[in-house]
């Protein structure tokens, strides 16, 4: 007999047996949870303690390459919980969003963490505001990890995924986690984190896990804590009222069931590619996950005249859906999660026949593909139409969680929008048209009561994710009924975990504070050309002031004849003195080229390559006669522990640059991206 076991305080816990689990397949038992009381108060002292000391000793991008480590490991080890997943009723196509889909948001954030976090564990938001008229005192917002524990209570349908695209931003961003999953399916789960634990890229304390019931957990959390769910609205109201959440202010962000819609537009005829392509959706949003994704198509809306052609199209593919246990060969849709989910849908679907017909599924479903299939949690696909789209209730506000989904006819656009808005706040909606027009008057409005809307059309179906498919770098979370909160969106999810806080002073208080220079603080000049130090050597504020150069107006024809540039602003000296700057002027890029010139140490040395500016402006206009001098300052350092193609351990060196006239003026403000060597040896 299996018992799982919680992970908790560095341990794994729990002996003693208490609630089956059941295939979602064949209803034989796959485990049980533990009936061992956890002590929560340790878990999260834990956390607290142990888990947020080892995180904080690596800094962003050290924890971005352990996930990208844990990614790989995953993905080696996959095969054992493709295994499992099959009784929470998955098929191998199901595993593509679950495991698959899983690790690819680990890859995805480690990708992200790379590219956009700063070494150290300050996230530094600028712009730098000055706040007095001589810059002596500033003002800027940093972000710093929370010294507390998030705690993640996750749903049923995503055992896997559920679990790491939350795991994701808490990490990065340095927080301890402790998660719950659903009891129904949460041998796989425990599976994956029995992984995450062997990979080796996990600090003590990072995670816990937590099988069964949360006891006292809640009460255990404060000020610097946060909760994030996902699950039934019910729930969510529940906890977000729990006392010591409200008394202490601790972030709850929810993801609750949400009546996602589909809209075909009132210029897609059933002679375009648009209709089938969105009943193909629709049907593909029925059958994965056999409908239990928080993202599916609930509510199909459809011109009233093309209703029955639309009918006719999804119950076309319906047809063609087999069901049973995903091991066996061609089969297309699994199982819902448990009995008891099979009991709630079906019990959904009754509620739902007092305001909508069914008109396909309902009569009794085939017997599901594979032996022992008659004790599992199958389910067919239902199709119901409304009987009146603008009543209360129904569709609008019951929803089935599962293969089930209802058709309502509209007559214009207008009331299309109306319609979806009926849902009260959703995840997703996908808007099918041929008309950019259609698109600009109808994604606006829905905006404001969605959380993401995919526009489908021929063009854009060649390669869409599909409408059910949250994807790591794109908010996840919708308003209202679908929970209010927030996931995902790249680099956002980490913010979600991190404390932003302004901070007032001095520009040398607030470069010693973000780890970055700014502008007006002490800079260091030495003999030593800063292009000369290696990446280790290389301090922040490390600057040097350049000699000068007089612009001349060979300067300007000679940039235009190399440039190819003949601009009226540099070459006609009547359009010039008409102009707002009154007379000819040197090009924008003459001056970032004479800049260059004027700060590079031209010899080979580490600086290995530059690769982009930032933030480029030009500030004041420059003409013949003007005299130039630049500013290049060290100003952020970024440390990948990466090395170039021929082996050379190198970083981001990030270079603010000042361009000022004879009368300091700026006239040229930018940042400059180069890759710099570390010295030999140092990886
Ligand atoms: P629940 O809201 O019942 O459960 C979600 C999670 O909350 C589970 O981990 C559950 O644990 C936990 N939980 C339940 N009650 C408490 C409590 N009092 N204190 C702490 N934790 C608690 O949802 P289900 O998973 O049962 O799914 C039911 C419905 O939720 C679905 O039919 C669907 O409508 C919706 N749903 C929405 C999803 C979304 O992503 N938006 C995803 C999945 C479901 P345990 O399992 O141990 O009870």
């Amino acid at each position: 007999m299996t018992v799982l076991q919680s992970y908790l305080a560095g341990q794994w816990f729990g002996s003693q047996a208490a609630k089956p689990l059941a295939s979602a397949i064949n209803g034989e038992i796959v485990a049980h949870t533990h009936d061992d009381a956890p002590d929560f108060a340790a878990a999260v002292d834990y956390a607290r303690t142990t888990g947020t000391r080892e995180l904080l000793k690596l800094d962003f991008q050290q924890r971005a390459a352990r996930l990208k480590a844990m990614a790989l490991y995953l993905q080696e080890h996959k095969k054992a919980l493709y295994a499992l997943s099959r009784h929470t009723g998955a098929t191998k196509g199901d595993n593509a969003f679950d495991i698959d889909g899983g690790f690819g948001t680990l890859f995805a954030y480690a990708s992200m963490g790379r590219k956009e976090l700063p070494s150290g564990n300050v996230l530094h938001e600028g712009p730098v505001m000055p706040l007095g008229k001589n810059n002596h005192f500033a003002g800027t917002h940093i972000l710093v990890p929370r010294r507390g524990v998030a705690v993640h209570i996750n749903a049923f349908n995503f055992p896997v995924w559920g679990m790491l695209e939350k795991f994701a931003g808490n990490f990065l961003a340095g927080m301890p986690c402790i998660v719950k999953p659903a009891t129904a399916t949460s041998y796989l789960t425990e599976a994956c984190v029995r992984l995450m634990q062997d990979s080796g890229a996990l600090p003590d304390g990072a995670l816990q896990l937590v099988i069964g019931g949360t006891g006292d957990l809640l009460d255990q959390l404060d000020e610097q804590d946060m909760v994030t769910f996902t699950g039934s609205a019910s729930t969510a109201r529940k906890l977000r009222a729990h006392p010591n959440l409200i008394n202490r202010s601790i972030p709850f962000n929810a993801e609750a069931d949400s009546l996602n819609s589909a809209i075909l537009a009132p210029d897609v005829t059933p002679d375009d590619e648009e209709f089938d392509l969105l009943a193909k959706e629709v049907v593909r949003e029925m059958t994965v996950k056999a409908g239990q994704k928080c993202t599916a198509i609930r509510r199909i809306l459809v011109p009233r005249q093309h209703l029955d052609a639309f009918a006719d199209r999804l119950i076309q593919r319906l047809e063609k859906v087999t069901m049973g246990d995903p091991d066996e060969e061609g089969v297309r849709m699994g199982a819902l999660a448990s009995l008891d989910q099979k009991e709630d849908v079906a019990a959904a679907v009754n509620d739902l026949l007092n305001t909508c017909e069914c008109i396909f599924g309902g009569n009794g479903d085939p017997r599901p593909i594979g032996q022992g299939t008659d004790k599992g949690a199958f389910f067919g696909p239902r199709l119901l139409r409304s009987k009146d789209p603008h009543a209360d209730g129904g569709a609008h506000d019951i929803e089935a969680f599962g293969p089930v989904s209802t058709l309502m006819g509209y007559g214009d656009l207008d009331e299309a929008i109306a319609l979806a808005d009926k849902g009260k706040g959703s995840l997703v909606t996908t808007f099918a048209t041929k008309d950019p027009q259609n698109a600009a008057r109808a994604i606006p409005v829905l905006a404001a009561r969605h959380g993401r809307l995919q526009v489908l059309n021929a063009e854009s179906a060649k390669e869409s994710t599909g409408h059910g498919a949250p994807l790591p770098m794109l908010k996840h979370g919708g308003p209202g009924r679908a929970g209010g909160g927030e996931e995902l969106g790249g680099i956002r999810a980490v913010r979600h975990y991190l404390q932003r806080t302004a901070i007032q002073g001095s520009p040398t208080m607030l470069a010693a504070v973000t780890g970055e220079y700014v502008r007006g603080a002490d800079v260091l000049e030495t003999e030593v050309h800063p292009f000369r130090r290696h990446f280790d050597d290389l301090a922040i504020g490390e600057s040097l002031l350049t000699h000068r150069r007089t612009v001349t107006e060979a300067d300007i024809v000679n940039f235009g004849c190399l440039s190819g540039d003949h601009f009226y602003m540099h070459f006609d000296e009547i359009a010039a003195k008409d102009s707002q700057f009154g007379k000819r002027i040197a090009h924008g890029y003459f001056l970032l080229s004479a800049a260059a010139g004027l700060f590079v140490s031209p010899a080979p040395g580490p600086v290995l390559a530059n690769y982009g500016l930032d933030t480029l402006r030009f500030i004041n206009p420059v003409g013949a006669g003007d005299t130039i001098q630049a500013r290049l300052t060290c100003k952020r350092k970024i440390d990948q522990g990466k090395a170039g193609p021929d082996g050379t351990p190198q970083g981001v060196v990030v270079w603010d640059v000042q361009v000022t006239n004879q009368n300091d003026e700026l006239v040229a403000s930018y940042d400059i991206l180069t890759l710099v060597a570390k010295k030999k040896g140092d990886a």
